[in-house]
């Protein structure tokens, strides 16, 4: 924890010293002692100080300086650090203008130079005032900060990537909390910058402004660059197919690197709890899943990198695989693993909105933002039905909009009986959003009720989407065989009246997970004809391994 701060300002550099010199002697081991000679700069500083969340305990400040004197230092001060103890360094002459200031300025005590010995003069009352400050002293976050609005889309995608990749940070909504004292003194000590949100602040006094999650991905030190360029098996796609590669690649010896363009876990980690995977009887959260898997992947020695992979070709036995920011690495076998995204819902303001009020996919970050509001999830999948239950946590209502006339055909039983027990979820059947509302962020939701064929107005503070999903897998067109939807053909799906895929030139047909490229394996939602559940990734993942090695065997 960084100690909290004395800061004295002179503008005599030899009182400076003796002052620094006699302050770290008694207090070096609890407070950092900082000096400045001259008070301009000082308030820079307290600026400064400010931003990276530290704590000023005391300013010890002589009161005759040129352009500034001590009183009226302090009194600017006091603005940035209200509750640090301020006391004056007088010359005998001034003695009356210091105790005027005790007065008028709210200043705590006035020190008479000399102060020798400081046993006897400066001590005694520089612990009274510092056990004082300490007694009413809360140790502030020390993490990184993010400032931004609830509604800004931008500021929400920064929030849920790192929540995400589990990076903790302490969110400031500049607009819910104008009010608060101290949101208000660090908008001030940060100046024009406090505009170009969302900003981040980091512990060590750094900041992004305007920033976007890759600019943060690196600052924490999530790796972008590959640590070598080639790999006997890369991986693309952190979702748990993905992760279950990795951990049984790695495990078995291949030197192994994951590309991960968002967050390890990939959809199971937006889930609030999966209650069928095996060996977790009380369910377990798509985050908590993630995590586990990365640190398990991390022990076996898995190198993980934070891009997007946008190109892949095949230079004889090796495949490439080019990144967005133009960077390649090669490997012997590669996985696809990219699983699927949302679907898009098709209504008007349904764009403008997203990020906004709207949004696809679970929004974690927004489950406790969402407390004593009314909130609708779109869908009638497992994937919905989570989500509402996790929302019924915070939200006053949620409301589950589905086309169909039940739940019955599109949600397991498990979650049909949680939905019916609780008593904030509403169903809402024969029911389509035909347009959402709003300035700046969602407030009403158009529903079309196809069973009266009448549009009804709703308010609603959010609105979660759930209709399905898609593979993103254009990119891969020249190289892989996909079906009409997009999804990657393997094994048996590439044999059409007995004969192996176009190109193929080995003597033995594609191995189960392989696609029409040799030693190109896809799995997990991917694929064509996947059953799209956690477990059944992971154990594509795992099996493919052991393809993979047969296929290294004769390379
Ligand atoms: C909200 C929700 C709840 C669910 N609940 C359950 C449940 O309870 N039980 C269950 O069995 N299943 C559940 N599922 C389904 C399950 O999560 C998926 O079947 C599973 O995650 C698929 O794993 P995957 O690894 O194939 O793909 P994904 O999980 O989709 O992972 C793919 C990863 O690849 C990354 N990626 C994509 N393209 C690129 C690229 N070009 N470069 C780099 N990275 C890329 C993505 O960012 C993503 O992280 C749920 C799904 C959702 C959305």
């Amino acid at each position: 924890m960084a100690k909290p701060i004395l800061l004295s300002v002179d503008d005599d550099s030899d009182v400076l010293r003796a002052i620094e010199r006699d302050l770290r002697a008694q207090y070096g081991a609890e407070y950092r002692v900082i000096g400045s000679d001259s008070p301009t700069a000082a308030l820079e500083l307290l600026k400064q100080l400010k931003v990276r969340n530290d704590g000023v305990a005391l300013l010890l400040v002589d009161q005759r300086m040129p352009n500034m004197d001590g009183v009226g230092f302090l009194e600017v001060a006091r603005q940035i650090f209200p509750d640090a103890k301020r006391a004056l360094l007088t010359a005998y002459a001034d003695t009356n203008a210091a105790i005027s200031a005790i007065n008028q300025a709210n200043i705590d005590y006035f020190f008479m130079k000399p102060w020798d010995p400081p046993a006897e003069h400066l001590y005694p009352q520089l612990n009274d005032l510092l056990d004082d400050w300490q007694a009413s002293y809360r140790p502030a976050f020390e993490g990184i900060r993010v400032l931004g609005t609830r509604w800004s889309p931008r500021s929400y995608e920064l929030r849920d990537f790192l929540a995400r990749n589990h990076v903790p940070y302490q969110w400031i909504d500049v607009e819910l909390s104008a009010n608060d004292p101290e949101t208000k003194r660090l908008l001030e000590a940060l100046g024009p910058e406090a505009t170009s949100l969302p900003v981040v602040l980091f512990p060590d006094g750094t900041k992004l402004l305007e920033s976007v999650p890759a600019d943060v991905a690196q600052k924490v030190g999530m790796r972008t660059r590959a640590q070598t360029d080639f790999y006997d098996l890369a991986i693309i796609g952190g979702g748990p197919a993905g992760l279950a590669a990795a951990v049984y690649g790695a495990s078995e010896g291949l030197h192994t690197v994951m590309i991960e363009r968002e967050a390890p876990g990939g959809q199971a980690g937006m889930s609030s709890r999966i209650e069928n995977y095996l060996g977790f009887p009380a369910g377990l959260s798509g985050g908590d899943l993630a995590r586990r898997a990365m640190v398990q992947a991390q022990r076996f020695g898995v190198e993980i990198l934070s891009q997007e992979a946008v190109g892949v070709r095949t230079e004889g036995p090796y495949r490439i695989i080019k990144f967005v920011d133009n960077n390649e690495i090669s490997c012997h076998a590669l996985m696809i693993a990219t699983g699927v995204q949302w679907r898009r819902l098709e209504a008007p303001g349904i764009d403008r909105l997203q990020g906004a009020g709207v949004y696809y996919g679970g929004g974690a970050t927004e489950a406790l933002s969402c407390k004593g509001e009314i909130v609708y999830v779109v869908g009638g999948a497992n994937s919905a039905g989570q989500a509402a239950m996790n929302f019924s946590k915070y939200a006053d209502r949620v409301v589950i909009l589905v086309r169909g006339s039940s739940l019955a055909s599109t949600m397991s039983q498990y979650l049909i009986d949680q939905i019916k027990a609780t008593a904030n979820i509403q169903l809402w059947t024969h029911a389509s959003v035909a347009e959402v509302h709003g300035e700046t962020h969602l407030e009403e939701i158009s529903v079309l009720c196809s069973d009266t064929g009448k549009v009804e107005r709703v308010p609603a503070a959010a609105m979660f989407i759930f209709i399905g999903a898609l593979p993103r897998t254009d990119w891969l067109a020249s190289v892989v065989e996909r079906d009409e939807r997009g999804f990657i053909l393997t094994g048996p799906d590439l044999i059409r009246d007995g004969q192996r895929p176009k190109g193929w030139g080995l003597d033995r047909d594609p191995f189960l997970l392989e696609t029409n490229v040799p030693g190109l394996f896809a799995v997990g939602d991917v694929r064509h004809g996947s059953v799209k559940r956690v477990a059944s990734g992971v154990g594509e993942g795992s099996v493919a391994v052991q393809f993979i090695h047969q296929y290294l065997s004769k390379v």
